[in-house]
Parts: C-alpha cells; sequence; structure tokens
C-alpha cells in the first residue's frame, strides 16, 4: 500500500491538492462544488477536480427523471435528490434509493447539508403506507429509510420511523430495512420506539471529527451522537449499527483516528467514509480531496480496531451499496 498522505498537523488546511488527486473532467454536478483555495477565497472548482469525481453519463437520462417523478407523485422525498448525492444515477440504475421521510424541511442547519431548512410542514401521515407501496412496487430488497431533524415533533418523530418500519414489513416480508436516524436529541423513549420496530441496521452518522462540530454541526454535539450510538445497543437492539463520516472539511487523521476509537467504543459494528463535497458556495467549503491511499489507509486501519465492516473511498456514503455492505456483514 501507498504511505498515506498525512497533513502536517498545522493550522494551515488550505493545500493545494496532491498532483494525484487532480485532473479528470468534471460532471455536472461541479457546480455545486466550493473549494477553499491557498488565499482562503472560495471558488467554483471547474477545474482540478480529482479522477474519480467524473460521472458516467446515465444510460437513460429519462428513467431516472421517471423515477424522480414517481416519488414525487407518491409525495415522496429521497435524499439521493435532496441532498444532490453524485451517486444517483448509479443508484438507481442499481435499483437503490434511500428515502427521506418526516418531510423534505429540516429542523437544524447543518452547514454541509443541502436538505432544505425553513418552514416546518405538518407530517404526511399517509407517508409510511407509501413508502411500504413504493418499495414493494419497486421490488426492493433492501431498503434505506433516513430523515431530516424534526426536533418540533414528539420524541423527534420516532413513532413515525416506527411506522413506516411495520408499514414495510406488512407489505414486504422478508425485506432487509436499513435506517438512518437523526440523534433524537439521545432521548432513550425515542431511541426505544425505533429498536422495537426492529430494523436490520440502525445507523447515526457522526459527519465528522470533534473539533469541527462547532462549525460544521452547530445544532448538534460529538458525544450525544456517540452516547445514540451506545444507547442504541444498550437499550437492546440485536441488529448492526453503522456510522460514517466525510472528509475534506480540514480534519486531521489523527482526529479521524479517534472518532474511529470513539465509535468502537460506543460498539458500532460497520463504518462509512466518503470525501465531502460542498452543495453550493454557501455550504463549508471543501478543504481537500482525500487522496485515495488516505481512504485505504483509514480503511485498513478501522479493520484493524475491529469494526466488523469498513466501506471508504471517496464516492462512499453512508448508504451507498448498502445491500452490498450488509450482505458481507452478516454472511
Ligand atoms: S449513495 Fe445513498 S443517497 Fe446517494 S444516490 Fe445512492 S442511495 Fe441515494
Amino acid at each position: 500500500m501507498a504511505e498515506p498522505h498525512f497533513r502536517d498537523g498545522s493550522q494551515n488546511n488550505h493545500k493545494s491538492l496532491p498532483k494525484s488527486s487532480q485532473g479528470g473532467d468534471t460532471s455536472c454536478f461541479s457546480r455545486f462544488i466550493g473549494i477553499s483555495t491557498v488565499s482562503g477565497k472560495s471558488r467554483a472548482a471547474s477545474a482540478r477536480l480529482p479522477s474519480w469525481f467524473t460521472q458516467k453519463i446515465p444510460k437513460d437520462i429519462n428513467f431516472i427523471k421517471n423515477r424522480l417523478r414517481d416519488f414525487e407523485n407518491a409525495k415522496l422525498s429521497t435524499v439521493c435528490k435532496s441532498a444532490h448525492c453524485p451517486n444517483i444515477n448509479y443508484c438507481f440504475e442499481h435499483n437503490s434509493v434511500t428515502f427521506m421521510i418526516l418531510g423534505d424541511t429540516c429542523s437544524r442547519n447543518c452547514n454541509f447539508c443541502a436538505v432544505r431548512k425553513g418552514r416546518l410542514r405538518p407530517l404526511e401521515l399517509g407517508e409510511p403506507y407509501n413508502l411500504a407501496l413504493t418499495i414493494r412496487n419497486l421490488n426492493l430488497q433492501y431498503s434505506v429509510i433516513t430523515s431530516v431533524t424534526r426536533d418540533d415533533l414528539p420524541f423527534g418523530g420516532a413513532s413515525h420511523y416506527a411506522r413506516s418500519v411495520y408499514a414495510i414489513r406488512s407489505l414486504n416480508p422478508g425485506k432487509r430495512i436499513e435506517l438512518l436516524i437523526p440523534d433524537f436529541r439521545n432521548s432513550r423513549a425515542a431511541l426505544s420506539l425505533v429498536i422495537a420496530s426492529a430494523p436490520d441496521i440502525i445507523a447515526h452518522n457522526m459527519e465528522t471529527v470533534e473539533r469541527l462540530y462547532l462549525t460544521i454541526r452547530p445544532q448538534a454535539g460529538y458525544r450525544r451522537s456517540l452516547e445514540v450510538l451506545k444507547n442504541i445497543k444498550e437499550i437492546g437492539f440485536a441488529g448492526f449499527t453503522k456510522s460514517g463520516i466525510m472528509l475534506g472539511f480540514g480534519e486531521h487523521a489523527e482526529e479521524v483516528l479517534q472518532v474511529f476509537a470513539d465509535l468502537k467504543e460506543a460498539r458500532c459494528d460497520i463504518i462509512t467514509l466518503g470525501q465531502y463535497l460542498a452543495p453550493s458556495l454557501k455550504h463549508a467549503p471543501v478543504k481537500e480531496f482525500i487522496p485515495l491511499e488516505q481512504f485505504e489507509f483509514y480503511r485498513h486501519k478501522a479493520l484493524e480496531i475491529g469494526f466488523k465492516a469498513v466501506f471508504s473511498g471517496p464516492l462512499v456514503r453512508s448508504s451507498y451499496k448498502a445491500e452490498e455492505v450488509y450482505a458481507q456483514i452478516s454472511a
């Protein structure tokens, strides 16, 4: 394995990209990327994007559009679209999708996230049934369900999560379900509701290292998120837990390794690592494109620590190829 590229630990995280991670064509997603330059000014990165960023043109663009229209007609949101996920073409073509429940508007204001913020709407009570029916129509073998954060709802909307799992199970017996939950302010009552519905995996993302929480996730808490993962196991969840972090915010390698250690202590089973891509110039800028060999280095380190599965690479997102990760861990 090639030597990992570490930062030097200094305060200057605005370094030029290493040659190995530059070049390549830009895709239609380039308009979403903000990069901090050495001078500290943000600019759109129309050039110097790493080669892995090149996206294949979808075989059938109408298929992607029609699928999005179907979800809209079923009054369902997906994080694939709402978060401008770079994998949307690949995932849709492989019959993967991550649904986003509890509406399309978030009650928090994280600096990395493209999901709409603002006036919150009442819950769509038919959402669990619409979700279950859509999963059946698409013949999804493995469903990933996430949500916006809804601090305005009782238990943060945890009962809606549970209703969604029950509805999916009743219309899709034997199919797997992964939930990617918000922190529910670490309410044990909320977590118990979700756990009682018995999904196969419960994920909660750390997103970044402890030092960067105030700038990246100002309304969340690093320790609180760790407690959520710990509590899921303590309350008695029998399935796997999973967490993910994004790289490229300006974190140092030793801080990433500390997240691994903390997650291990919280008895987390699966970890995912991906490259952060800024949704717009108003969001936190990409401070660095992480070289492939450093993703590989982290993968080895996480496996050494003892995680049951580690998925590490620039395009990895918490839900990317989730079915494969589940198959690997449960084999
Ligand atoms: S990685 Fe997840 S969020 Fe992105 S397109 Fe695939 S299923 Fe959707």
